[in-house]
């Protein structure tokens, strides 16, 4: 069983707009009601996996999905208000990456089920969030509704005591697909035995890449390495590599600012002098001071490993990590 959320939104206005323009609304009517489930993502990471789960039984909105766009920075349009009306689950990254869909979501008239993957990962500070699944329920807005609760919790701002890249922790995104599989069970229970087994082979597919990291780990173990931002760091865990470049540095990176001069020549010493196996690159967090480090590395025929935020078009997450593994391998052989 499904709620359709109401349609008024306080951004009616630019909304009707768009929508009479017809320019904007990923599937029409009648697709949208032959596609059942309706779920929209912060990113494509996560609307690729939402896509892997559910199949055929549901049309998936990735609202960024351009890696141009850099999510730690991104703020909501009325066109991403119009995409997340109609959603009756949503996934959002949480930890203050992608703090637009608190937006999205205090802007949304119905009570769409909300997964964040940050708190999936048991991560949530004190401050956190405290979406309440109560899916299944009629969508009646009684006194107490749990709807309220969004209004402060993404507005908060990055916890530095967390990495809030989980998309890049195996086994977290291992949780979220076997979340996600229960809920669209529960909207959708004529499918629930697809949504199951989809979720299964996902996982199969998570345990042959925490083999594989398993496997980098044995060869390789204790190697120390260098990023540039914090993105693919739970990956080089799992790999067992040993992240040993300056939190202020990284940090700085992935806030867009500058970290002090001396630090930044820490990190080009240290992917200088041979002493780092690779340099960790986020392409898709750059800066002068980023370029510093990369030119530094490339002079000391340090190898280089890219990493992005979001998934590159027309691939899989599953193949992605496997990608990043492999490419990992290559720069410690
Ligand atoms: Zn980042």
């Amino acid at each position: 069983m499904t709620h359709r959320a109401p349609l008024a939104l306080p951004v009616a206005a630019s909304v009707l707009a768009l929508a009479l323009a017809g320019c904007s609304a990923p599937a029409g009517g009648a697709d949208a009601e032959a596609a059942g489930i309706r779920i929209v993502a912060s990113t494509n990471v996560y609307g690729d996996i939402a896509a892997t789960v559910a199949g055929d039984a549901a049309e998936v909105t990735s609202i960024i999905r351009d890696a141009g766009q850099d999510p730690h920075e991104y703020e909501a349009t009325s066109r991403d208000a119009l995409a997340l009306s109609g959603a009756d689950l949503v996934i959002v990254n949480g930890g203050g990456y992608d703090a637009f869909m608190g937006t999205l979501l205090d802007a949304h008239g119905g009570d769409p089920i909300v997964l964040d993957a940050v708190e999936l990962a048991g991560l949530e500070g004190e401050d956190g969030h405290d979406h309440e699944h109560d899916h299944g329920e009629s969508g009646e807005h009684g006194e107490g509704d749990e709807h309220g609760d969004h209004e402060h919790d993404h507005a908060h701002a990055h916890d530095h005591s967390v990495n809030e890249h989980v998309w890049y922790d195996l086994h977290v995104m291992e949780h979220l697909a076997e979340e996600l599989a229960e809920h669209l069970a529960d909207l959708d229970p004529a499918h629930a035995e697809q949504f199951a087994a989809n979720a299964a082979a996902f996982v199969d597919g998570i345990g042959e890449l925490e083999s594989a990291a398993s496997a980098i780990a044995a060869a390789h173990d204790g190697a120390r390495v260098a990023i540039t931002e914090p993105v693919p760091v739970y990956l080089l865990e799992a790999a067992g590599l040993e992240n040993v470049t300056p939190a202020e540095f990284s940090q700085a990176i992935e806030e867009g600012a500058d970290a002090p001069a001396l630090v930044v020549l820490d990190v080009v010493e240290l992917v200088s002098g041979g002493s780092v196996a690779f340099l960790a690159y986020n392409e898709q967090t750059v800066g002068p001071q980023t370029d510093q480090v990369l030119a530094a590395a490339e002079a000391a025929g340090t190898p280089v490993v890219s990493f992005s935020e979001l998934l590159p078009e027309g691939e899989h997450y599953l193949d992605w990590m496997a990608a990043n593994l492999a490419a990992i391998e290559a720069a410690l052989a």
